[in-house]
């Protein structure tokens, strides 16, 4: 056969634009990740983060779905999130494993995503009815020190968009700046969390306290509505040290920040503000209601049996003092500020305290004296 250098030269000159045109459209396609992780990794909150993993721009991927399943089994993101005031059922593709086993399931041979048709028995939980139903999927496992905490999901309405064999370099890359990311970014709210929070008693500690007093006095002024602060102090609590050792004192601290919480609405703050006192905000909460939560407290601890050293029960009780601004009472002070709660509450525990202990006094609506607002 003889070789015709034009025609071959044809084939190869079609055959070398071919490759440009890949080159090309692969080098788009990296931009466009490179893009998206350049974002992911700008941001600074978790709820951003998730939001841009979740949500990327429809004119760069062509993604019909995407959802993320993530493993928080001490239900930390959910609560970092929720403080965030993110309301989680806004966000049906934000989903959470029940348990490590689930998330392994996924991913029994290897680490490495999975691409093909959707199979409603194994993928029907990460892609909810109410978004569709793919024809096809990629799952790219999250994984950090060897370890997997989540998946992120893509789905395809189109069947032939993800399948086997497919290359999948630019989902791996993409998968390992979103696990570092959603690492960084949980570990970030761990710190922040840990920085307002005792180590002791699990409940928030003073810093924590003297922020949301500053932020609910004014938050009270602008709507108008009632803010108590209770300051609970455990009486002779030095005889319980002395008596039983400082480990049960420490426990007897956890235990009535413990029960004291119970009796709180979440909305409500309470804090360990010192060595065996604690203090409490209660929002949208007057005189009389704020009275009426402080004797049950002191009700429920006098009422609890402590338990000692080998299984000796003892009892504890409280003293506390409230006091109230209430921005409609005709002694409400303008300039008035968080300490000048908290200075009523203290005062009126100091009378609690010199009146017999375990009981409540109630300082009223408090008011400030013009000179000492300036
Ligand atoms: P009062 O009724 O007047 O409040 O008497 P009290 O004994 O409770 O108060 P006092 O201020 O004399 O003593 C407080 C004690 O609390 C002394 C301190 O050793 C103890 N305490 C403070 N922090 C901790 C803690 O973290 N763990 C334990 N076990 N004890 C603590
Ligand atoms: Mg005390
Ligand atoms: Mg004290």
């Amino acid at each position: 056969m003889t070789r015709d250098p034009l025609a071959e030269n044809r084939v190869l000159r079609h055959r070398l634009e071919e490759l440009m045109t890949q080159a090309r459209h692969n080098e788009r396609k990296m931009r466009r990740f490179q893009a998206q992780e350049l974002k992911l990794i700008g941001l600074n909150s978790l709820f951003e983060l998730i939001e841009t993993i979740l949500y990327p721009d429809r004119s760069a991927f062509d993604w019909d779905l995407v959802t993320l399943w993530l493993l928080d089994t001490e239900y930390e993101i959910r609560r970092a999130l929720e403080e965030e005031g993110v309301d989680l059922k806004a966000h049906p593709s934000l989903m959470f494993a029940r348990d490590r086993d689930d998330l392994d399931s996924l991913y029994p041979i290897s680490l490495f995503p999975t691409l093909g048709a959707y199979k409603g028995k194994i993928h029907e939980t990460l892609f909810p009815k109410s978004l569709g139903t793919p024809g096809s999927v990629a799952l790219l496992p999250l994984v950090r020190h060897g370890k997997l905490f989540g998946s992120l999901n893509v789905g395809s309405f189109y069947s032939e968009r993800f399948v086997r064999g497919f290359r999948t370099d630019f989902l791996e890359h993409l998968a390992a700046v979103v696990s570092i990311c959603l690492e960084n970014a949980v570990n970030l709210e761990r710190i922040k969390r840990l920085g307002l929070t005792d180590t002791l008693t699990a409940i928030n500690n003073r810093r924590y306290f003297d922020q949301r007093l500053t932020e609910e006095v004014g938050h009270s002024m602008r709507n108008a509505q009632p803010l108590s602060c209770l300051l609970l102090d455990i009486d002779h609590f030095k005889n319980v040290n002395d008596s039983y050792g400082h480990q049960t004192g420490d426990e007897v601290l956890r235990e009535v920040a413990a029960l004291s919480r119970a009796q709180l609405r979440s909305s409500d703050v309470l804090s360990r503000y010192g060595g065996e006192e604690f203090a409490a905000l209660l929002v949208h909460t007057n005189t009389e209601k704020a009275l009426e939560v402080a004797e049950r407290v002191r009700e429920t601890i006098e009422g609890y049996r402590f338990c000692g050293p080998g299984g000796a029960g003892f009892r504890v009780t409280l003293s506390i003092g409230t006091a109230t601004f209430d921005p409609g009472s005709d002694r409400a002070g303008l300039g008035i500020r968080g300490e000048h709660l908290l200075g009523y509450a203290d005062k009126a525990l100091y009378e609690a305290k010199a009146g017999g202990r375990n009981c409540v006094i109630c300082a009223g609506n408090i008011s400030v004296a013009a000179e000492e607002c300036m």
